[in-house]
């Protein structure tokens, strides 16, 4: 069997934004294989179709006469692959593609998230603080030998309708939300505006019947996020990959379900973890029955 790894990117309009790809072999009587984790168009037999590796940029002579920029810059040509895996995370492109809108399959757990890098101003010496009021938190902790601070902050909301592309308007919203924190969390959202690692969404689980359709699947968050409340996302997408990976290595045949028949109660009792308890952690035997849901 030839096993083809690539990792596509695209963006939803189809252009490809980064391309990495390996390629291992090994000898096999099963058919051969290719596994995509990668942004897909749905074809109608259920293959996956994803874009071609974005072609080299144009040389200098090329792109003073404009050739091929078109091409770089447009939709590439589909092509065909036996099997694709989306795992492109939470706001998976390749499950709006195969299954249909994000919102018939989150789960939203009603809290907003933001998390930056700060200066060590507040002087902390590997140490924590944690504060919240009614409506909005905070956790601020040193990294990097307590050069820098990573500031989370969330408050409570219902679905929020917001451009996913406006960092700006995100940095204002999570500033008018969680200013009245007090303590020194003004002055450490000054270091939001100009943070370069500015992360923010919703805290939110996706849940579906199933993780598979035809030749695609979903792994990891795209699949069955837990929300970072489980604490147990990286996990989760560790051993579904492990899972995965070992099914198909089983057989073609059949793998998706195996797959997900192996998968889906650890998920499920993982994911638990960030509902069981709302605002606070789940219970120790919560944990350690969702820890050991799995064989592997
Ligand atoms: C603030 C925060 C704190 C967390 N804390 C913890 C924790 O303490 N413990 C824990 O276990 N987990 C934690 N998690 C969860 C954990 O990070 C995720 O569950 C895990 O990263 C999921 O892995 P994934 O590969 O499914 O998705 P991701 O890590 O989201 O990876 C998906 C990748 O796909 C790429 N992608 C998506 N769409 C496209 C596209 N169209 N083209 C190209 N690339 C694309 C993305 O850029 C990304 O690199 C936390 C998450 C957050 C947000």
């Amino acid at each position: 069997m030839s096993l083809a790894i690539r990792w596509y990117g695209a963006s939803s309009t189809g252009a490809p934004l980064i391309y990495a790809g390996a390629r291992l072999r090994r000898r096999c009587r099963r058919p051969r294989a290719r596994l995509l984790a990668a942004a897909t168009r749905r074809h109608p037999d259920g293959r996956g179709t994803v874009p071609r590796a974005p072609p080299r940029r144009p040389g200098r002579r090329r792109a003073r006469r404009g050739a091929h920029r078109g091409r770089a810059d447009g939709p590439a040509r589909p092509r065909r692959f036996d099997l694709v895996v989306g795992a492109d995370g939470l706001h998976s492109n390749v499950r709006r593609l195969a299954f249909g809108e994000e919102a018939r399959f989150v789960r939203h757990l009603g809290m907003y998230v933001a998390v930056f890098t700060a200066d060590n101003v507040l002087g902390l010496d590997n140490w924590q603080v944690w504060l919240r009021n009614d409506t909005a938190g905070a956790g601020v902790y040193t990294a990097r030998d307590n050069a820098e601070l990573r500031v989370n902050v969330g408050f409570m909301s219902g679905p929020l309708d917001y451009d996913r592309g406006d960092l700006h308007a995100q940095r204002t919203l999570v500033a008018d939300r969680v200013a009245g924190l007090g303590w020194e969390i003004p002055r450490l959202l000054t270091a939001m505006w100009h943070a370069t690692d500015f992360y923010f969404d919703a805290m939110a689980q996706i849940a579906m019947d199933t993780w598979s359709r035809g030749r695609v699947t979903l792994l990891a968050d795209a699949g069955y996020c837990a929300s970072p409340m489980s604490g147990q996302g990286t996990s989760l997408a560790l051993v579904g990959a492990y899972v995965l990976a070992e099914e198909l290595a089983r057989g073609i045949e059949g793998a998706f379900a195996r797959y997900e028949a192996r998968m889906r109660p650890f998920a499920e009792l993982n994911q638990a973890l960030a509902t069981e308890n709302p605002g606070f952690p789940a219970a120790e035997e919560s944990i350690e029955r969702a820890e050991h849901a799995i064989r592997l």
